[in-house]
């Protein structure tokens, strides 16, 4: 048994849908747990309306509005008949979202995105699936919520494993005695009390690698729009070259500096069990695409370049010019986790200690608040954070040129800078 994962961009319109079908035609009689993220852009048209509900910042119906639209095009062009029972089962979900949205503000905010969020992917299935099926390639669709258990923890439900095994052993395995095509949705997962949570933005890739580890799939394939993991982002470097295989380590090592091809989850839950990770492209799909697996060497050795931007590096030093201590760096740590910001880069003086982050316009003024209670804080904004894996001075020079160098850091395999625009 395989897992296919379909991202938003294989499903951003109804060409691609289509494209995805003739995908999945070239692996006629194979058994393949198909996971699809929302359409498009859809997870951020609904970010943006629990923000609107949350915040009041704009028309919140307005905002579900667009939302809805975006689907009902798409469904318009893949299904004639208006009596489709697709357009019942989406609005259902939508429905769902009314509700929400009509209620008093009683629940947390990372509660209420999980449940309007994780609609997109419900969504989105049902009308791949659908689709699917009028196609002649026959699939059930399923709730992964009944098979991948997380704990309450929203926007980053951390996965229950013993729990999830015996799901999936219940709910999904015997299916495959049916079908060949058993379809799902990432990124998304249920609570024990059958509240929804999701994994973490960009998380259908993790939910392909649990299903896979959960039902000892023989490999996993994301189907991209790119022929397989570059080196570079083709949008920053115009020379990015695709890899050919990268051993777990140096996927888990790319996705973690912010390489965007993979969600950095994903590696371990493959790794443990020896499962290869196919990064293919879903134009292209004869193509040998890039493979992950253990034991190999990375081919070719080149250099590969993370770039992030929208950076800040926050300063924190004592009030009393006294020197960071583990008492300090403790207190410093929790105060990031406690505002869930992930840190990308740290260093540390004599007096003081930098650590570069994502920007965030909720939890970065929080976190300097919190910070700004015990401590002198000092930040800058809009900066770049660039990180090279297998490194050469030439490659050093090519990225650091005409940029100011806030905060520089080597080790034997990679080299990561804080930058800012001289011209500025
Ligand atoms: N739809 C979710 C997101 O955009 C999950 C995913 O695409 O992987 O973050
Ligand atoms: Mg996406």
């Amino acid at each position: 048994m395989r897992v296919f994962k379909f991202g938003g961009a294989s499903v951003k319109d109804a060409a691609a849908v289509a494209n995805v079908a003739s995908v999945l035609k070239k692996f006629a009689g194979e058994k393949i747990i198909v996971v699809v993220s929302a359409m498009g852009k859809t997870t951020n048209g609904l970010e943006k309306v629990v923000q609107s509900y949350y915040y009041k910042k704009c028309d919140t119906q307005k905002a579900l509005e667009e939302v809805k639209r975006f689907h009902l095009n798409i469904m318009n062009l893949l299904f004639r008949d208006t009596d489709h029972s697709v357009y019942r089962e989406v609005n259902n979900f939508f429905v769902e979202a009314d509700w929400v949205i009509e209620e008093e503000q009683n629940h947390g905010y990372n509660f209420t995105y999980d449940q309007i969020v994780s609609l997109g992917e419900l969504i989105s299935t049902k009308i791949v699936s659908a689709y699917l099926n009028d196609e002649g390639i026959k699939c059930k669709w399923i709730d992964v919520r009944d098979c991948i258990r997380t704990d309450n923890t929203y926007r980053e439900g951390k996965v229950l494993w013993d729990e999830s095994l015996a799901l999936a052993e219940q709910n999904l395995k015997p299916l495959f005695n049916e079908y060949n095509i058993i379809l799902t949705q990432g990124f998304i997962g249920g609570t024990s009390e059958n509240y929804t949570t999701t994994l973490g933005r960009e998380g259908s890739d993790y939910t392909a690698a649990i299903l896979a580890h959960l039902m000892d799939a023989t490999d996993v394939t994301i189907w991209k729009d790119v022929s397989g993991v570059l080196n570079a982002d083709p949008k920053f470097y115009k020379d990015a070259q695709k890899l050919e295989q990268l051993s777990y380590l140096d996927a888990i090592e790319l996705a973690y500096y912010g390489a965007t091809v993979i969600h950095p989850k994903t590696i371990k839950p493959l790794e443990n069990k020896n499962i290869s990770l196919y990064v293919k492209s879903f134009v292209n799909a004869d193509a040998a695409g890039t493979v992950i697996k253990t034991n190999v060497q990375t081919k070719p050795l080149i250099p590969s370049f993370i770039f992030k931007t929208n950076q800040v590096l926050i300063s924190i030093s004592a009030k009393d010019f006294s020197f960071i201590s583990e008492d300090n760096l403790s207190n410093i740590f929790g105060a990031f986790a406690k505002a869930g910001v992930k840190i990308n880069l740290t260093q540390n003086s004599a007096i003081s200690f930098s650590v570069c982050v994502d920007d965030d316009e909720f939890k970065i003024p929080a976190l300097i608040e919190q910070l700004q209670k015990d401590y002198k804080v000092l930040y800058n904004k809009e900066l770049q954070l660039h990180t090279v894996r297998h490194y050469y001075p030439s490659t050093i020079e090519s990225i650091t040129a005409g940029k100011e160098i806030l905060v520089e850091q080597r080790s034997r395999h990679t080299a990561q800078f804080v930058l800012r625009d001289i011209f500025k």
